[in-house]
């Protein structure tokens, strides 16, 4: 064997689990076709936060004004941010190829495709390895539609050579949404088109409720009951054809520019895993046990490209688990209970737990505690923003089973809550807490009117 580990996808699953590996005394080897840093880092979370930075500084201009600033006519470089953003993913790549390096990996450039249970391919050389890691996260999915060429994703909205002035955003999940408050901060006209009837399917209803009519109030046009049939180019022209929910066709959208975030497919087609015969799902995702082992016992897939959970920290915590259970001896299993999310919308969506109706569906009979509320920033920047916070507890035990929450801050706030929420405390002990004061977080341990529940009133 050359290498005990041959990882294949230098995203956030397999750059961690190779250093780990590593760490744990493996040789370790890690190949990557594009930049090392993967989706996350070079395409997704990393650079789209640097957007809703600079996004957000038009309304922080603003309100500055209430506070008794005069702040001057302000412009905005989108070349000069892209130019700053690529600068700073530059930077990211050496230092994590610096890290490899520390970490002993031998990282090599090219494709590489599985070529037996223990046989990789790269540049026209085999490579034995004892256990092969997949973590070749996923890509863009854009439906079968006429004109679908004209559309863009997100990884090409990430580097537009100009901000587009009317966009129509395709899609109401995580990046759909993210993307609309991006370049409707930035000054475009944004269109979201989504064929549901709420954005965010998934979430809990009171956040996305909430979140849904905050970023119409920002002027956000959103259509809901939308399912593009079509795009077509009129000159420099985009159109958006599409049926509503009683399948009539609307007159569609006109924009200089359509962007799909309509999900993402396991990127793991044309690298030999076919040929030899491993499960995978008929969207691609590699089928996996608690130990993230495929059906090849030595081959082994995390993140993405498993479809299981697809965040970056689930891949980090699956390919750590992996490599510290193969090559560390230390019984990991991966852990996908009560992971927190947000959505880096504008205003941000925090969620720790179940939301209220997936608690239901469950079983649990739950209480509702909720508030909505002016942050006192607002009060004074005369801004007509509210916030909305929510905690789901369980009526039987007093556990808190959820906490959501939409407005500034929210995903910052839901880190510290989701450790309370995964270690089970209940809603005496979040009320036993003091808050700090004044912030808007000390809501959640002062929540102490119950929703009326109207369904078990009904009962009585
Ligand atoms: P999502 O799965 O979040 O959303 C996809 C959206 O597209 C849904 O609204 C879905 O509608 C709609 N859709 C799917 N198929 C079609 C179709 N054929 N025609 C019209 N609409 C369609 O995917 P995203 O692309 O937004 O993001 C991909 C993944 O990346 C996310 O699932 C998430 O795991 C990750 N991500 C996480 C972020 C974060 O943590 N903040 C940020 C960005 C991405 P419906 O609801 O009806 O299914």
């Amino acid at each position: 064997m050359d290498y005990d580990l041959f990882v294949i996808g230098a995203g956030s699953g397999g750059v961690r689990a190779a250093r780990i590996a590593g760490g744990h005394g493996a040789k370790v080897a890690l190949a990557e076709e594009s930049r090392v840093g993967g989706t996350c880092v070079m395409r997704g979370c990393v650079p789209k936060k640097f957007l809703v930075y600079a996004a957000h500084f038009a309304e922080d201009f603003e309100d500055a004004r209430g506070y008794g600033w005069t702040v001057g006519k302000s412009k905005h470089s989108w070349k000069k941010l892209i130019r700053n953003k690529n600068a700073e993913l530059d930077r990211l790549e050496a230092a994590y190829g610096g890290m490899l390096d520390r970490a002993h990996v031998a990282l090599m450039r090219g494709r590489a495709r599985v070529t037996g249970p223990h046989e990789v391919e790269i540049g026209g050389k085999r490579v034995a390895a004892r256990n092969i890691l997949v973590s070749t996260g996923s890509r863009p999915f854009i439906p079968e539609i006429p004109g679908r060429e004209y559309a863009i994703t997100s990884n090409e909205a990430l580097d537009l050579p100009k901000l587009p002035r009317r966009i129509a955003i395709v899609g109401g999940g995580y990046i759909a949404v993210e993307f609309a408050g991006i370049f409707n901060g930035l000054g475009a006209e944004v269109i979201l088109v989504y064929r549901g009837e709420m954005i965010l399917r998934g979430f809990d209803h009171d956040a996305r409720a909430h979140l849904q009519a905050e970023m119409q109030k920002k002027g956000i046009d959103i259509r809901l009951g939308r399912e593009p049939v079509a795009i077509e180019k009129k000159g420099r022209k985009l159109v958006v054809r599409f049926h509503d929910d009683t399948g009539l066709e609307d007159e569609g959208v006109e924009c200089d520019t359509v962007m799909y975030a309509t999900g993402r497919r396991p990127n793991t087609r044309g690298i030999g895993l076919e040929e030899l015969g491993l499960a995978m799902a008929e969207n691609g995702a590699i089928k996996v046990d608690q130990w993230s082992r495929s059906s090849v016992p030595s081959i082994f897939a995390v993140g993405d490209a498993t479809d299981r959970i697809n965040l970056t920290p689930v891949a980090l915590m699956e390919g750590h688990a992996f490599a510290d259970t193969v090559f560390g001896n230390l019984k990991r299993p991966v852990d996908h209970e009560s992971v927190p999310m947000a959505v880096f919308s504008q205003p941000p969506v925090g969620s720790a737990g179940l939301s209220e109706e997936r608690a239901r569906e469950k079983g649990f009979r739950v209480d509702i505690y909720r508030t909505t509320f002016k942050a006192m920033k607002h009060t004074i920047s005369g801004r007509d923003e509210r916030t909305m916070m929510k905690l789901v507890v369980d009526r039987a035990s007093d556990r808190v089973l959820g906490a959501h929450m939409v407005g500034q801050d929210a995903p910052e706030i839901i880190q510290g809550i989701a450790i309370a929420v995964k270690a089970g405390l209940t809603k005496a002990a979040f009320d036993r807490t003091i808050g700090i004061h004044p912030t808007a977080a000390e809501e959640f341990v002062t929540l102490r009117q119950k929703v009326p529940d109207v369904e078990a009133e009904a009962a009585e």
